[in-house]
């Protein structure tokens, strides 16, 4: 069963298309690995599909459920905000700077969309923070500032917020690219701890070795398309295209 479906994706900028038709699919327990160049729109595609972009064509299914609901005059119309919230609470983010509220301690980051978004009590909460902390090897920190942890702990800790929502999808933009080459290894281990347990994850990296290890599947973009795409293992030792040749000789 697909739980992702983006079909013909388009993005503009100021008028100028950043995303020119892109389309993938992810089925449930899998992980896809989106690779290419910077400045290809790997971070746009999962901001769209997070909702925090809104497309300018094509579609994204989320669980089945679609986020436009009609076009009107070439222009997306999106579907109500019940379909839309629902479709939110499937998804779970994960960036590049951790996005951690810098004036709560980890856990009241973990439960504050719990409580008020999931409207979960106080206690069930909590229970869910602490068991989202120990996936990720950080209880000891529950009660520590974001300031307190490294750069690792604080992204672990941004993949226990994500996880504690329980999304059937995580999307991952670059979750190691901000940190120290020393503290890349403990976040990819969780990241791949989650992918040996069937977690569905959509992630953006330019850690090609991971990727290979990590993924189900790859797609390798570049302009706002989608040059090569297969198992990350052909894409990566037998790149067909030249621009996925050009981009891996920089990587490998
Ligand atoms: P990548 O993740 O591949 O590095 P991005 O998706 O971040 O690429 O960006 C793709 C292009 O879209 C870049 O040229 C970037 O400057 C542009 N872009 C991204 N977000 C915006 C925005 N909100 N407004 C204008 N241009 C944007």
């Amino acid at each position: 069963m697909n739980v992702l479906e983006v079909q013909n994706l388009k993005k503009e900028f100021n008028g100028t298309e950043i995303i020119k038709d892109i389309s993938f699919e992810v089925k449930e327990g899998e992980t896809l690995v989106i690779l290419g160049p910077s400045g290809t729109g790997k971070s746009t595609i999962l901001r769209c599909i997070n909702n925090l972009e809104k497309v300018d064509g094509g579609n994204i299914i989320v669980n089945g459920s679609s986020m436009i609901k009609e076009y009107k005059n070439s222009k997306p119309i999106y579907n109500n905000k019940e379909i839309l919230n629902k479709i939110n609470l499937e998804i779970g983010m994960v960036f590049q700077d951790f996005n951690l509220f810098p004036h709560l301690t980890i856990k009241e980051n973990i439960i504050k969309p719990l409580k008020y978004v999931l409207k979960k009590g106080k206690e069930e909460s909590e229970e869910i923070a602490k068991k989202a902390l120990e996936k990720m090897g950080l209880i000891d920190k529950i009660d520590s500032y974001p300031c307190e942890l490294s750069g690792g702990q604080k992204q672990r800790a941004g993949i226990a917020r994500s996880l504690a929502i329980n999304p059937r999808i995580i999307c991952m933009d670059e979750p190691t690219s901000s940190l120290d080459p020393e503290l890349v290894g403990e976040v990819l281990k969780a990241i791949k701890q989650l992918a040996s347990e069937r977690k569905t994850m959509v992630i953006v990296t330019h850690e090609i070795k991971f990727a290979e290890e990590v993924a189900d599947s790859a797609i390798f973009i570049a302009d706002g398309k989608i040059v090569e795409e297969g198992k990350p293992e052909d894409i990566i030792r037998n790149p067909k295209e030249q621009r996925t040749k050009e981009f891996l000789k920089r990587y490998i």
